[in-house]
């Protein structure tokens, strides 16, 4: 990692960037608000024939030994990336509140839903049209149709939509209806989709595996950043042990954790570890103090009746009283909640 002077000029960063991929590196720059950090990815020899100490403009380097650089704190110079989503902010003093149904099951379920969620204080609209079901036999999830209803749902509220995205095949209708395309636990490292993603700049919400620990995560990030696109948030959503109280256990240690390590804001999704709608507001409120950026909580206009996951969706008309508990933390800990 290359950490320009302060007040360096573009002439001398130009510079620098060739020199970078002269000895076939590739140059991701970054340009804060004093100074700007060039990294020089590629193997390790190659980054050593740099030898670029003394040359105008450079301050000093940083040599970044972890298996992922950009996703690494040490890249933005200690400082919080801000992510900005359809005029919302998310990380540094910015708390996502991303709510709506596990699916997307009919047009008078998503609207109300979403219109209640919209009403409560969310900042963006979830809701999945392709879902990845452990069994086959499960509902797949509408597809195309859900990602129509998804459409109508953010042209009523004005939220951004969250959405997943689980074949590549899908990619360009994702795009059409997405502001936050969501990479579920089960494809964190399916590493040619985060490629793919990586390369549509558009911004990814990347779920913790089952089984992956906090650093096999921030390696699945660096596979979509490495690509080019910075907007990255990384989900703690539980994972595997041989607790069978609850679904998964959720990890909130991966939120300090992850946060020590990473510039990228974190969000938790409070839902499908508990399995369980009464455990999901304490798990919410958990989450904002131990310091997460946002959180993805699963509501529904008439749970017991939903396709999927019914029991831990939270009916719309609990959810007022979780946003509001959810802002106040969020105060107590220096966040506000980012609305347009
Ligand atoms: C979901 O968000 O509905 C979902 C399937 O999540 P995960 O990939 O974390 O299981
Ligand atoms: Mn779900």
């Amino acid at each position: 990692m290359i950490v320009m002077k302060e007040g360096a000029t573009e002439e001398e960063i130009a510079h620098v960037i060739e020199r970078v991929e002269q000895v076939g590196c590739s140059a991701h720059v970054s340009k804060g608000e004093l100074l700007t950090v060039i990294g020089a990815i590629g193997d390790r020899d190659k980054d050593q024939q740099l030898s670029l100490e003394g040359t105008p403009g450079v301050d000093h380097i940083v040599p970044i030994a972890k298996p992922y650089k950009l996703a690494s704190r040490q890249f933005k110079d200690g400082a919080d990336s801000v992510l900005e989503i359809g005029g919302r902010k998310v990380g540094g003093a910015n708390f996502a509140l991303m709510a709506g149904p596990c699916t997307v099951e009919n047009r008078d379920q998503m609207l109300a839903s979403a219109k209640s969620v919209a009403e409560a204080g969310a900042t963006m609209l979830r809701g999945g049209a392709y879902k990845p079901r452990t069994s086959p036999y499960s509902f797949q999830g509408l597809g195309r149709e859900g990602l129509r209803l998804l459409a109508e749902a953010k042209e009523e509220t004005g939220l951004p939509i969250v959405t997943e995205l689980l074949d590549l095949r899908d990619l360009d209708d994702v795009l059409d209806v997405a502001d936050v395309i969501q990479i579920g636990a089960r494809n964190m490292q399916n590493y040619s989709l985060l490629a793919e993603i990586g390369k549509s700049g558009r911004p990814a919400l990347l779920k913790r595996g089952l089984s992956a620990t906090v650093e096999e995560l921030l390696m699945a990030s660096e596979y979509i950043l490495k690509e080019g696109n910075e907007n990255v948030m990384l989900c703690e959503r539980g994972i595997r042990t041989y607790e069978t109280a609850y679904r998964f256990t959720l990890d909130l240690l991966a939120v300090p954790a992850l946060k020590e390590q990473t510039h990228l804001p974190v969000i938790v999704d409070p839902s499908h570890a508990p399995g369980r709608r009464d455990w999901v507001e304490s798990m919410s409120l958990a989450a904002v103090a131990a310091g997460a950026d946002g959180i993805i909580v699963e509501v529904h206009n008439d749970p017991d009746k939903a396709i999927c996951d019914a029991a831990q969706q939270v009916p719309t008309s609990d959810f007022r009283a979780l946003s509001s508990k959810v802002e106040s933390i969020a105060a107590v800990v220096g966040k506000t909640v980012s609305r347009a």
